[in-house]
């Protein structure tokens, strides 16, 4: 397909990979950018980075993504991105009682960047219980057996305030935005057939208007399967737990500057954020799916926000307990508020999906499977699409389009090391809520 910078190009979704696509192909030179999204504003509550906070980090067992997170970091540490990264540090534990997987994880991350000449200045080895005192004095409690390191080149990012800046900068670079649940939202998209090649030649919105383009981009994070369905046979709609604390100013001040803390088998928190006072926690585990009993499909519940709001499962906010009652105890007991179950799309092997979609003559290209781990990538994320644009091809094995079907199946999150458990069904997590409110009427 001929590029040429000014015909139309449509992104759809405003989250971080679909703002980084429209930062990187602006900077490109493309002046005929225009973002579609179902929420009336940025941030969209939809999104997986409607939150405050998303660690950054580049440990990972593959070399691959170490180098592609650490790019990112230098990303973070520049002008535009730097007011919305917080160099904290990152700790990476386990407790006493941690499975075996959790060790080997933490042993393999903490391999890949032990000796990498960028890292190794920053990392420190916490070897037993008391170093993680002598280093955090916040923390009053026991810290059973834990054991592990501090990474001094990581933080986190506040992923909603990261989305809203840029979204602004990009509107002031002429990037057009089309928000809210009529004109933003888009329910189709649109083919022509010539001979056997069919091409995409635009979307449709739910107000029922098209909109025509030389190129669309899917960037619908979970909701991807909704317009490009055979997608759903290796990305799943999948949501891991969020809570928060609310805490007093003096609470808020007492943690300020403490690092990430991820303690692999009970979930990680991070620095309050002065503006709310909340003190963010996520449990960590294989996470919970909705997959449609006809179509094999996972999507996020309903057309809404998706239900349960306020509630977490219960296995997840005893993990949560118990991490506080680890590091923070006099927080271990405090009532959890904002709770949600925040959706991502997943793949088997955790690889990232950036390509052209198969048959459509390369006129749409998806950026999916963030994995759970594609937030941090957000400053370098478009530079793979303008990579993408520029070769006519996806040359990275790893982030073709998947060919062959993908068996989904409750062993998803086992294949990849630094998810512990096993995944459910969203409906078991519903069902228990409902059997916990009849127990108590
Ligand atoms: C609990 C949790 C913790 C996480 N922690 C981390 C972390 O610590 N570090 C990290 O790097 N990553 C983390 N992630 C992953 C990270 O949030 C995602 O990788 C990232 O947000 C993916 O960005 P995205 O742009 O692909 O998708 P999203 O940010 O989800 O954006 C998708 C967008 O598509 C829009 N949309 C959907 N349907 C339509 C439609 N029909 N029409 C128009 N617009 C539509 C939505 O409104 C949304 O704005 C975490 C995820 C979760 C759930």
């Amino acid at each position: 397909m001929a590029e040429t910078k000014t015909a139309p190009i449509l992104i759809v979704g405003s989250g971080a990979w679909g703002l980084s696509t429209a930062l990187h192909l602006t900077n490109a030179g493309y002046r005929n950018v225009t973002v579609f999204d179902r929420a009336s504003e940025i941030p969209s509550r939809y999104s997986a980075g409607y939150d405050l906070n998303k660690i950054v980090r580049a440990e990972y067992e593959d070399p691959f993504y170490t180098d592609l997170a650490l790019e990112s970091i230098r990303g973070w540490r520049t002008p535009l991105f730097g007011p919305y990264y917080h160099q904290t540090g990152y700790v990476v534990a386990t407790s006493g009682r941690a499975p075996q997987k959790a060790i080997t994880h933490l042993n393999e991350a903490l391999g890949s960047i032990k000796e990498h000449p960028v890292f190794k200045p920053f990392i420190s080895s916490l070897d037993k219980p008391q170093d993680f005192l002598d280093l955090f004095w916040q923390f009053r409690g026991p810290v059973t057996g834990f054991k592990g390191y501090f990474n001094r080149y990581a933080g986190y990012a506040h992923s909603s305030n990261a989305m809203k800046g840029i979204h602004h900068y990009l509107a002031g670079r002429g990037v057009k935005f089309v928000l809210g649940p009529e004109q933003g939202k888009v329910t189709e998209l649109l083919y022509a057939q010539q001979d056997t090649r069919r091409t995409c030649t635009g979307i449709k919105t739910a107000d029922g208007i098209h909109h025509s383009a030389q190129r669309v981009i899917c960037c619908l994070g979970a909701y991807q399967a909704e317009l490009l369905p055979k997608i759903g046979s290796f990305n799943v709609a999948k949501s891991w737990s969020v809570a928060h604390v609310q805490l007093t100013e003096a609470e808020c001040d007492l943690l300020r500057g403490i690092p990430v803390i991820n303690v692999r088998d009970l979930g990680f928190f991070f620095e309050p954020d002065p503006a709310t006072r909340l003190l963010k926690l996520c449990p960590l585990g294989a996470g919970y799916i909705n997959t449609d009993k006809k179509t094999g499909i996972s999507l996020p519940p309903l057309d809404a926000l998706p239900p349960p709001q306020d509630y977490i499962p219960a296995e997840d906010e005893e993990k949560l307990r118990r991490l506080l009652r680890e590091t923070l105890p006099w927080l271990a007991d405090r009532a959890f508020v904002d709770q949600k179950m925040c959706w991502f799309a997943d793949t088997a092997d955790s690889e990232y999906c950036i390509d052209f979609v198969p048959d459509t003559n390369n006129s749409v290209i998806v950026l999916s499977g963030d994995s759970g781990h594609g937030f941090k990538m957000m400053p370098v994320v478009g530079s793979w699409v303008v990579d993408l644009l520029n070769k006519g091809e996806q040359r990275l094995p790893r982030w073709q389009w998947r060919r062959s079907d993908v068996k989904t199946g409750n062993d998803w999150g086992d294949a990849v090391s630094w998810r512990i458990g096993t995944q459910k069904e969203i409906r078991e997590v519903i069902e228990e809520r409902e059997r916990m409110v009849k127990a108590r009427l």
